[in-house]
């Protein structure tokens, strides 16, 4: 058995699991296609780049993914290091400068005598050496054949959507104005607030608009479509229903206008993209329309009128496995204990989740070099019942999930004050868990 341990895939969950691995004092070979070869949503050269939102969710522990952050943390986790010290204000969210942030992490791994980075594209496990599969829900086509044959994994796709970014000088300011909801905090948002008038007109645009072709699936994708809720396109949504869209990212409540003084029909909220704040993105306008139609009807939100799109948005194809039947509760294979995943193709869903993930199969994996047992996390932790639900599976179908608390083990007795302090409880059993758990291994 090799000393060195092969992580394929340099994105949020393979450098996590890097990092674990050179913190246990076991050398890591990690292999990354770019800048060689570019998956249809990955453009930066660097490692863990967000290809879609900047925003890493809620920071507050009585939120599922915020527990899920703070234990990371606590595990010493360099994804979650990065996006402290490249934080720019969202409100109670954590969202990064994406370049910041992915630069921290290159320079990290670069900088760590124990990793050797390859820039190569992998199609194939290297015999007697433990690896760690990360290559992410965009996966190679070789890297996908290899899994789904030799592997013997089967293939699963669904699809998934990504929200355009515009230039901040273009966003017109005498119509649109920064606030947050109910004033809450500092003013991060641009809002863009609609009349009736302007909100019917959008609508019937967006759900006219015309979607591009969807040119880098299979036949046999296309027909079975299915899209994530959680990333669902903005056209998508708006065909549901004409006030589907004031319900959700459209919705006007706690947004006065201070030029008439009220709330609007509608509003659309564009967030940060950059600590300097030159770029904002259309936040929930994940998007399939073509360049153009997206062109044409966003101009259509006062404010953004003149407003120069830096990235359009885009739709892409995920891979995951069907874990239950393949995965233990390291990420380790049933099969293959030496091949561990990590990462969206796991089938946890999310930036978070996915180094989350890459952290449980890194220590697990530097463990297994080392010829020391199994490190399950408890199930009361975010980490450990993120990782129990993957190998385990749900009610039906197996589906991605983002961190959530219903996935944790209840407290066994009543809480009073709702659900936000039930939350706080099991966040705090998590945490206290999580302290014995790694003083114990
Ligand atoms: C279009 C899109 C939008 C998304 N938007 C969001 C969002 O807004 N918020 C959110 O929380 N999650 C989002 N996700 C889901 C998910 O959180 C991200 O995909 C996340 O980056 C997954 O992390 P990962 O480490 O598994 O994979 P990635 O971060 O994608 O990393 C995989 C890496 O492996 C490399 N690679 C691929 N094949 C090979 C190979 N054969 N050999 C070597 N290297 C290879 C890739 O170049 C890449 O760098 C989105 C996913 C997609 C596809």
């Amino acid at each position: 058995m090799s000393a060195t341990v092969e992580i394929f895939g340099a994105g949020l969950a393979g450098c996590e699991a890097a990092w674990q691995i050179a913190r246990q004092g076991i050398s890591v070979r990690l292999y990354e296609m770019k800048p060689q070869k570019y998956t249809p949503a990955h453009h930066s050269p660097t490692f863990a780049e967000l290809v879609c939102s900047n925003s890493l969710r809620s920071d507050s522990t009585a939120n599922a993914v915020g527990l899920l952050k703070e234990e990371m943390r606590r595990a010493g986790s360099l994804i979650m290091e990065a996006a402290d010290a490249t934080r720019v204000p969202a409100g109670s969210a954590l969202a990064v400068d994406r370049v910041l942030f992915s630069k921290y992490i290159t320079d990290r791994i670069r900088s760590t005598p124990n990793i050797e980075v390859v820039e190569a594209e992998r199609a194939d496990v290297s015999p007697d050496t433990v690896t760690v599969i990360a290559t992410g829900p965009l996966t190679s086509e070789p890297m996908a054949d290899y899994i789904s044959e030799t592997l013997g994994c089967g293939k699963l796709h669904f699809f998934d959507a990504a929200a355009p970014i515009v230039d901040f000088s273009s966003i017109n300011m005498e119509v649109a104005y920064f606030a947050s909801r109910y004033d809450k905090g500092d003013a991060d948002y641009i809002n863009c607030p609609m009349t009736e008038e302007q909100y019917n007109a959008f609508y019937q645009a967006l759900i006219s608009a015309e979607e591009a072709e969807l040119k880098d699936f299979d036949r046999e994708s296309q027909k079975s479509l299915k899209v994530f809720e959680g990333c669902m396109p903005v056209e998508v949504m708006a065909r549901r229903g004409y006030d589907t869209l004031r319900y959700g990212p459209l919705k006007p409540v706690g947004l006065i206008d201070p030029r008439v003084g009220k709330e609007s029909f509608a509003v659309v909220q564009l967030r940060k993209e950059n600590c300097e704040g030159t770029m904002f993105n259309l936040v929930g306008f994940q998007t399939h329309l073509t360049f153009p139609e997206q062109r044409r009807v966003f101009r259509m939100i006062p404010g953004l009128e003149n407003a120069e799109f830096l990235r359009y948005g885009v739709m892409h194809r995920n891979t995951y496995l069907n874990s239950p039947d393949l995965l233990s509760p390291t990420y380790a294979m049933r099969t293959r204990p030496d091949v561990f995943f990590a990462g969206q193709m796991t089938g946890v869903e999310g930036y978070v989740e996915s180094a989350g993930s890459g952290l449980v199969a890194g220590l697990n994996a530097a463990r297994r070099a080392k010829g020391e047992g199994e490190a399950i996390f408890p199930e009361e932790t975010m980490l450990g019942a993120m990782a129990a639900y993957v190998s385990r599976g749900g009610v039906g179908a197996f589906a991605p999930m983002n961190a959530n608390f219903g996935i944790i083990p209840p407290l066994g007795y009543r809480v009073r004050g709702g659900k936000a302090a039930k939350n706080e409880k099991l966040s705090e059993r998590a945490l206290e868990t999580l302290a014995n758990f790694l003083t114990d291994i």
